[in-house]
Formats: structure tokens, C-alpha cells, sequence
């Protein structure tokens, strides 16, 4: 992926401002540090862009770096899925690491706090602990455990290690200021008893660092200079610079944190603990369900990565927290499929045609363009034949003349095709039409040449030849949440939005060519929207998944 945009993100500007201030180029390193919690969402997609692109732009190197401190939540499935995501969107990471890689050297660091006096034991409950916090306004109290001496201290960590004593039972806090106007400074907890096992480290540790502790120490070891985080971490940013002051060591990088905006996009979540709750409660098959704002999910859909990439740099990166329409990243993999995806014909409501004028028992080819946006996509063949499927809306017995597609005595032209005039049509006994009874003009077929094929009609349907289709099952999808931003509701839970109605499970008759199709192609049914193959697929039964229809409703609100 390359690093295209022109001006420059607030970001930019402020590794530009520590480049002018005599920053070292070379020292420039970055990092994205996934918890492997969860899928990646298209929220990481922007920190994944920042993060990524800066490497780029400086041609430094970038980290992927998994935030792995709590054993309870993290999985292997996880930090699998993370790397091919990161590598679907088209980056490549310097080197892989892991915070638990660096258990040890934050133990040993803890110990040295211990040892001057910066960290204590203490072992009170979580709710004295609580009540000792103070509020915002209200300074906090020092806890009774505060003064333990070095050596005690030393020897209840010790235990803590050893896996002597009970989860919530003691914990190692850093002494900082129980009066701080920043709670967060108020003796934060360093390290926890859990009796988990860890995805990597398995049962070698009983504690655990916390993020805070972690992440920056993380920074520092992998010498990273620029640490981005999005804007719920400003007030850990103090945290942050006293830990790394009692470790730093003048001669190397320091990291700095910076803060920028976490995107939300609409009709959706973007909270990887709400989306588990999505797949656990079973309202989505799977994390990559493809109406998941998972990056797995959209791939699955059939978003490309260059759609993906061409959102986050439109929607650039921000100071302040937004709502994203998601009609944005609609409009970014239209654009692109209109550009890329072959068309091809497929009806998904069909309705019977018998070209009654057409021989019994014959067929012909007709030429088909792929794609007409693409000089280099060249043409297919499409079988014709007597009886024909086109889609149930297509026809009216009788319509005003606002309607340019088929009905009685009237002419449209078929794709590809010829023109047919519609004679009659058939009702089963509850009055539906079952059967539409045309005649077609034989010299009229498109491309031959001839006068009458060069005839205008007002429409033009798709059809597909019924002897020859290929029947899928076609997976339609609506928003996954019926409310804008479901989870910002003060009395309701993102759950009482979603939207029951977000699955459509349909058969359709597709060009027999598409029988090849493999896995991911994705291709536009022409009228219709664009689709691609499920991985559900099987060489029994193709499965194909609407991405995205062909109207482009986010012009219409940019119009407005
Ligand atoms: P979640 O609430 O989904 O778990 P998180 O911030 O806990 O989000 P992490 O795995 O810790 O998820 O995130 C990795 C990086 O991606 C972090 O730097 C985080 O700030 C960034 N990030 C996460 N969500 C968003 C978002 N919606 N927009 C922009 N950046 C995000
Ligand atoms: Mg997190």
C-alpha cells in the first residue's frame, strides 16, 4: 500500500515539528498494538493507516505489537486473525512482539520500584481500595499498606509470583500521589493475581501486569518514538511518562504518547467486547460474519482492501471523536467495483418468459461485454434460449409510461440480446403471474449489425436462459443495527437495536459461466448490486454475498 496522500494529518505535523526540533530520522519507529481480544474492526483500520502510513511516509519501521497482559480474554484464534488482516490490508510489520515477551523485564523493573520505595503490596479489598480512591473532587487516602517495608513488600510480591495467595487478593501498586487531581495517579495497580494461563507464557506467571504498566515499558523496550492511542488514553498519558521516568535512560529513545480520535462508524458498533457479544449471543454466525464492521467480516462481503484503505484516508484522522456515515465505506467499494468487477447476469425473483416465436429445443451464444469501465476485460458468451427468467418486477400487465421495462404490447431489449414484445401472460389461481408470453425480433440481436439492432427501446432487462442457469443461494444483508449509533443510548442497550430483519437468505439463477467462480471473486449482477462468493461455497452449491447495491445513496446526502 502506498502512502499517497498529499497534506499532511495533524499526526504528521507533529513528527514533522520533532523532526525540525532535531528529532534523529533514524530514531523514528512506530508500532500497532492490537489486544488479541477480538477480530479487527474498522476502527483499527485508521490506527492500522496512521501507524502503518507513517512508517511509510519516514520509511521507518512499524511494530506489530500484541498487547497480551489479560489471559482471561486472549487467544490464539485471535492474534492469527489480527496478522492476516493486518497483511490483507497490505502492510508489513517490522517485527512481531508481544508485551508477554516482556513478563520479565517488567518484573524485574517492578522489583527495583520495590527496592526504592515506588511499589507497594496491598492487600486489602477491592472496595476499601475503592472508598481510599477519593472522586474527582475529593482527594484520595493513603492506604494502610503504604509504608510496608521494602523487604516485606519484596517478600509478598515474591509470593504473589509463587502463586501463594487467591485472585483479588493482593496487588502491587505503584506509590505515586493519592492526592492527584488525576485518579489515575492515585497508587494505580501495577500487577494482579491471576490463576490463568496464558496463550504464550501458559502457566509460568500467576501475575499479570496492567496496560498502563505495560504499554509504555513496551514502547520503550522496542524503542518506539511516537505512540498513538486514541483519546480515552489522554489522561493515562501522565501514567505513562512517570513509569517510563523511573526506567528511562538518557541515552536511548523515549517514547512519547500522542492521542487522536476514535472512529465510529454508523448503524454499527466498533467495541471488540461488543462485538464478541454479537457472535457469542449468536445475532452473527461468526466474527467474520459479513455483516460484521470486522476487517474479516467486510472481506468476507467482498470489500477490497483498497476500498478499506480509501475510507480511513477520506476520513483521515482527528482530534475529536465522530460518527462516520457508513454510506462513506459503501461509497468507497462501489467506486471500486465499478471499476474491477466483471458484470455478469443473474436474476433473484424470477419470473417465467417463452419466446413463442423462438424454435423449441434451440440455442445460440450471445457476445457479452464484461465490463465496460475496463478496456481490458474482454467479452463472454451467454446462452439464449425459448424460455427465459427475468425478474418478477421487470413485468406489468400494464404500467404508466414511466415504466421502461416490460409489459403487455410493449417492447423492451434484452441484454446482450434482442428486443421482445410482450403478447400475454399466465395467472395461477390467486391471481399471480406465473408465465409472460412474448415474441422476440430476430433480427434485432444486439451487436449484429443490422438496422433493427441498432432499434432503441426504452429498457433494458437482465434475463438469464433457464435451461442453462446456475441456481446460488444469495445472502442479502441490511444494517446490523436498526438505530445510527446503537450504543449511545442512555436507558437502552446496543442489543434492543439490532435489527431482526439484517439476513435475507434467497435462491438465484445466475449465467452458467459462474459455476467456475471461486471463493472471494466478486463480480456486478447487472442492475442488481454488486456480489461474491462466499468461502460457504462447495462444488455442490455456490453461495454468493450482496456486497453493496449499485445506488449510491451517499451522493444523494452529499447533494443535500
Ligand atoms: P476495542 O474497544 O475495540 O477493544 P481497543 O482500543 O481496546 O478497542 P486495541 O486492540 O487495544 O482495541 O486497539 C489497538 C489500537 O487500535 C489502539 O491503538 C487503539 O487506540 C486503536 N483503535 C481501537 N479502536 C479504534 C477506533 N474505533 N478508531 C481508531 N483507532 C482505534
Ligand atoms: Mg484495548
Amino acid at each position: 500500500m502506498s502512502e499517497t496522500s498529499k497534506s499532511l494529518n495533524f499526526i504528521e505535523h507533529i513528527v514533522e515539528e520533532d523532526l525540525r526540533n532535531s528529532f534523529p530520522k533514524e530514531n523514528l519507529r512506530f508500532r500497532f498494538p492490537p489486544e488479541p481480544n477480538g477480530y479487527l474492526h474498522i476502527g483499527h483500520a485508521s490506527s492500522i493507516y496512521l501507524n502503518f502510513g507513517l512508517g511509510l511516509r519516514y520509511n521507518a519501521p512499524v511494530n506489530l505489537r500484541f498487547d497480551d497482559t489479560n489471559p482471561a480474554k486472549e487467544e490464539q484464534e485471535f492474534v492469527d486473525a489480527i496478522k492476516r488482516d493486518v497483511e490483507w490490508l497490505g502492510y508489513t510489520w517490522d517485527t512481531e512482539r508481544y508485551a508477554s515477551d516482556y513478563f520479565q523485564q517488567l518484573y524485574d523493573w517492578a522489583l527495583i520500584l520495590i527496592k526504592e520505595g515506588k511499589a507497594y503490596v496491598d492487600d486489602q479489598s477491592s472496595e476499601e481500595m475503592a472508598t481510599q480512591k477519593g472522586t474527582p473532587t475529593q482527594a484520595g487516602t493513603n492506604s494502610p499498606n503504604r509504608n510496608r517495608s521494602v523487604k516485606e513488600n519484596l517478600a509478598l510480591f515474591n509470593q504473589m509470583k509463587e502463586g501463594k495467595f487467591e485472585e483479588g487478593t493482593h496487588v502491587l501498586r505503584a506509590k505515586i500521589d493519592m492526592t492527584s487531581s488525576n485518579m489515575l495517579m492515585r497508587d494505580p495497580i501495577m500487577y494482579r493475581v491471576l490463576h490463568k494461563a496464558h496463550h504464550r507464557t501458559n502457566t509460568d506467571w500467576c501475575i499479570y501486569p496492567m496496560y498502563d504498566w505495560t504499554h509504555g515499558e513496551s514502547d520503550y523496550i522496542e524503542q518506539v518514538s511516537h505512540s498513538f492511542c486514541t483519546l480515552e488514553f489522554a489522561m493515562h498519558r501522565e501514567l505513562y511518562d512517570w513509569f517510563l521516568d523511573q526506567v528511562y535512560d538518557e541515552n536511548k529513545v523515549r517514547p512519547r504518547q500522542r492521542e487522536f480520535a476514535r472512529r465510529n462508524l454508523s448503524h454499527t458498533v466498533v467495541s471488540k467486547r461488543k462485538l464478541a457479544k454479537l457472535v457469542e449471543t449468536g445475532v452473527v454466525s461468526s466474527w467474520d460474519d459479513p455483516r460484521m464492521p470486522t476487517i474479516s467480516g467486510l472481506r468476507r462481503r467482498g470489500y477490497t482492501p483498497e476500498s478499506i484503505y480509501n475510507f480511513t484516508d477520506t476520513i483521515g484522522i482527528a482530534k475529536r471523536d465522530n460518527l462516520i456515515d457508513v454510506s462513506l465505506l459503501e461509497f468507497q467499494i462501489r467506486n471500486h467495483l465499478n471499476k474491477v468487477a466483471p458484470r455478469v447476469m443473474g436474476v433473484l425473483d424470477p419470473l417465467k418468459v417463452v419466446l413463442t416465436n423462438y424454435p423449441e429445443g434451440e440455442e445460440e451464444w450471445l457476445d457479452a461485454e464484461n465490463n465496460p469501465e475496463d478496456d481490458n476485460a474482454g467479452s463472454r458468451k451467454v446462452p439464449f434460449s425459448r424460455e427465459l427468467y427475468i425478474e418478477k418486477e421487470d413485468f406489468r400487465e400494464e404500467a404508466n409510461k414511466k415504466f421502461f421495462r416490460l409489459k403487455l404490447g410493449k417492447e423492451v431489449r434484452l441484454k446482450n440480446g434482442y428486443i421482445i414484445k410482450a403478447e400475454s401472460c399466465t395467472k395461477d389461481t390467486d391471481g399471480n403471474i406465473i408465465e409472460v408470453q412474448c415474441t422476440y425480433d430476430p433480427k434485432s440481436k444486439s451487436g449484429s449489425g443490422t438496422e433493427e439492432s441498432l432499434r432503441k427501446v426504452k429498457g433494458t432487462l437482465h434475463w438469464v436462459s433457464i435451461k442453462h442457469a446456475v441456481e446460488a443461494e444469495i445472502r442479502l444483508y441490511d444494517r446490523l443495527f436498526t438505530d445510527e449509533s446503537p450504543d449511545t443510548h442512555k436507558e437502552k442497550d446496543f442489543m434492543d437495536f439490532v435489527n431482526p430483519d439484517s439476513l435475507q437468505v434467497i435462491k438465484g439463477y445466475l449465467e452458467p459461466h459462474l459455476k467456475e467462480a471461486k471463493i472471494g471473486d466478486r463480480v456486478q449482477f447487472q442492475r442488481l448490486g454488486y456480489f461474491c462468493v462466499d468461502p460457504d461455497s462447495t462444488t455442490e452449491k455456490l453461495v454468493f454475498n450482496k456486497t453493496v447495491g449499485l445506488r449510491d445513496s451517499w451522493a444523494k446526502i452529499a447533494e443535500k
